[in-house]
């Protein structure tokens, strides 16, 4: 895993400037989550630090590399989605095994990998179901361990909870918590769920039209709101 710094981040939309110079440092294993109302800006930032949209200013570095002008696929990066891609066609292992698909391990390093991230996410007894057999939350860790196979250095999230049921939601909540916590990853997530922040965060990012308004633990937040 490795820190992110973005130093003085930028974001334009023709005229209309979303993101307003942001300055933030991610440290390695750290668990930060941005929130703020819709439309302030955070899927935006966490974009940008993806590489799936360009940044109009600024740095933004992953370790010790400066990625700005870097593809995605070059950034190390694992994105989670809410609209999690799973294939209905594949099994589940063969939808994690798919992000490793550009990779240079050979079969047996493959399927090796592919069954730690099921045993390290419990799905170990489902590898060979369909997707259709599975719970929401079981399907959302295929998304994930799809995104983990690949050892990223840091996993971004973009409201991956918002299209499931309260239950589910709280239930997921602890399991990406226990994530963090095993794999000590650096994690970037972003909500406008007061709930998943506070539950979730080592540290809140508060956002507001495209600055950050606050910056503190759960616990400095919670006192002085
Ligand atoms: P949030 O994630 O906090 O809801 P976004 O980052 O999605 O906010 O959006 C920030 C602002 O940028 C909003 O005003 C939104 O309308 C605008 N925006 C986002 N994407 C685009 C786009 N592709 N083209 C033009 N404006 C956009
Ligand atoms: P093949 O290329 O041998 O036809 P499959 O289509 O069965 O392989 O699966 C593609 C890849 O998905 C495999 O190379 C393996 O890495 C992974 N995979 C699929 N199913 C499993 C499983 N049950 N356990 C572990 N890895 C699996």
């Amino acid at each position: 895993m490795a820190g992110i710094a973005i130093q003085d981040l930028v974001k334009r939309y023709g005229a209309t400037q979303v993101v307003h110079g942001i300055d933030l440092t991610v440290q390695d294993g750290e668990f930060v989550v941005f929130v703020g109302p819709s439309g302030c800006g955070k899927s935006t930032t966490l974009r940008m630090i993806a590489g799936l949209e360009d940044i109009d200013g600024g740095e933004i570095r992953i370790g010790d590399r400066v990625v700005n002008r870097l593809e995605p696929k070059d950034r190390n990066i694992a994105m989670v989605f809410q609209n999690y891609a799973i294939y209905p066609h594949m099994s589940v292992g063969e939808n994690i095994a798919f992000g490793l698909y550009t990779s240079k391990l050979d079969k047996v390093a493959k399927r090796a990998k592919v069954e730690e991230v099921g045993r390290i996410l419990g799905l170990d007894a489902l590898l060979e179901r369909r997707p259709s057999a599975l719970s929401g939350g079981q399907r959302q860790r295929v998304a994930i361990g799809r995104a983990m196979v690949r050892d990223p250095a840091a996993f971004l999230f973009d409201e991956p909870l918002s299209n499931l049921d309260a239950q589910l939601r709280a239930q997921m909540r602890l399991e990406i918590k226990r994530l963090h916590q095993r794999l000590g990853a650096t994690i970037v997530y972003v909500t406008h769920d007061q709930v998943e922040a506070m539950t979730m965060a080592d540290r809140i990012v508060v956002m507001r039209d495209g600055r950050i308004l606050q910056v503190g633990s759960p616990m400095d937040l919670y006192e002085n709101p």
